[in-house]
């Protein structure tokens, strides 16, 4: 198949192999998302990785477009997703900081002042389901099924066990702690499931649900958010996906084993969607909430500096794919771009409705080189707690420490087309690009707000006081 290299200043000369609109193409096309959790950058076929292997995952990349510089709206998961589903940085709306899971607090979670993706996509008379994790809030009022989802499969805390003898929460809404909201019972839009009606594995279990959900809506526009809460920790596979991995050892085995099991979930997806006739009109994309946490999961992030939690590469570049056969051919493209970039495409193309106005860009006319430019002359990051700030341009990036009690200030440039793993810091001689850089962040910070919850982290360092 032939490639196309896009850059930021359009196409290479093979821009004339663009696709044209196939008899696929219309102005509601589906739309699925699959997004993993913790998956390293390295770890998926299409980014490099050698000992999993991913064919269906690397599908979408090698029959769509290869994002090598696509990044999450944060560095770890809550703030990600909130950013994602509405669109916006959550900095913009406090929400900054991996919520607890707490039922009864409706402070602790997406704020209803901000429009989701689903119900953008709901009023345009799409169907709308998600499957897998949800995390932007544990009470009744922030549950999925009423922040515009129609369909809703899975839990509603920032992770899950994987095998249903270790469901033994049947509430999710009496639950007062992070370690039960892991074991609640997996819940099927309001109702709580008990285990014997989600036997399997986990991960399978959210794969069969996409298939089914795909077979009901198979004749009128959807959206499927199928968020895998894999493979995020505890480290829990089944015997079919570990013997797949004989050679690899310790706990990156069962790692490997998880992420087999999404790819394998995957190819059924796409596999249907051949089946059914809808590939050619199905928007797919691919994504990692956040950089994987390389020391907690034995997720790798190869070249790239640090993991989950970082305002370096490793924190929130991510492995990263589209497919859209109607309207996108194959290609690579090296420009930045973000999650965020999700809700702006599909909206532009169905001119949906939005109550706040979005921080991505329609990335099609990009991809068919019908616009010339950068989707985002800069990708922003704030760590509110960190007192961190990570600004991502073409060509350098730009990472901000504000003094700490522990840290003096800290400036950092780096140039992403010549130092991918942020070792050589450019701040004492490129100080025009560090100025430019720095007031782009100024302007950018002055639309922010403070975060609005204590975060997870904030109830972690509490405890582990306590306990000294
Ligand atoms: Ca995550």
């Amino acid at each position: 198949m032939n490639k196309l290299i896009l850059t930021a200043g359009g196409l290479l000369p093979l821009a004339a192999l663009v696709a044209k609109e196939s008899k696929g193409a219309t102005n509601q096309p589906n739309l699925i998302v699959i997004m993993c959790d913790d998956l390293g950058y390295s770890d998926v076929g299409f980014n490099g990785c050698q000992d999993i292997p991913t064919p269906n995952i690397d599908r979408i990349a090698n029959e769509g477009v290869k994002f090598t510089s696509g990044y999450s709206a944060y560095a770890v998961s809550g703030p990600s997703r909130a950013g994602f589903m509405t669109g916006r940085y959550g900095q913009r709306f406090g929400f900054e900081r991996n919520p607890q899971y707490k039922p009864t607090d409706e402070n602790m979670g997406l704020p209803q002042t901000e429009g989701t993706m689903a119900e953008s996509l709901k009023a345009v008379g799409y169907t709308t389901g998600i499957i897998g994790k949800w995390h932007l809030g544990a009470t009744k009022n922030l549950h999925p099924l009423n922040r515009g989802f129609d369909e809703f499969f899975g839990h509603l805390g920032g992770g899950h066990r994987y095998f249903p003898e270790e469901f033994t929460c049947p509430d999710s809404y009496t639950i007062e702690n992070e370690a039960d909201s892991y074991r609640s019972w997996i819940m099927r839009d309001h109702e709580a499931l008990s285990p014997d009606k989600t036997p399997g594995y986990l991960t399978d279990e959210f794969s069969d649900e996409a298939l089914a959900f795909v077979e009901r809506h198979k004749d009128e526009p959807f959206f499927l958010y199928l968020a895998y809460n894999a493979p995020h920790t505890p480290l829990q596979a089944t015997e079919k996906y570990l013997s797949r991995f004989p050679n690899v050892k310790g706990k990156r085995k069962t790692y490997a084993a998880m992420v087999s099991a999404v790819d394998e979930g995957v190819g059924n997806l796409l596999n249907q969607l051949d089946e059914l006739g809808l590939a050619e009109n199905t928007i797919v994309f691919f994504m990692s909430d956040n950089g994987g946490p390389e020391t907690k999961n034995f997720s790798n992030n190869g070249d790239l500096r640090d993991s989950k939690g970082s305002y370096f590469e490793g924190g929130f570049r991510v492995p990263f794919a589209m497919r859209y056969p109607a309207k996108v051919s194959p290609a690579v493209y090296d420009s930045p771009v973000s999650s965020l970039d999700v809700f702006a495409t599909i909206q532009d193309i169905t001119d949906s409705p939005v109550r706040n106005q979005l921080d991505g860009t329609n990335l099609l006319p990009y991809l068919r080189g019908e616009k010339k430019g950068l989707p985002h002359e800069y990708i922003y990051l704030r760590q509110f707690d960190k007192g961190g700030y990570a600004i991502r341009g073409e060509e350098y990036k730009l990472i901000y420490q504000k003094p700490t009690d522990k840290d003096k200030e800290m400036t950092h440039l780096y140039d992403m087309n010549n130092d991918i793993s942020e070792k050589n810091n450019l701040s004492k001689t490129k100080t025009k690009q560090v100025k430019e850089m720095r007031k782009e962040l100024d302007n950018w910070e002055d639309g922010l707000i403070e975060p609005i919850f204590d975060g997870l982290l904030m109830i972690w360092e509490k405890n582990a006081k306590k306990a000294k």
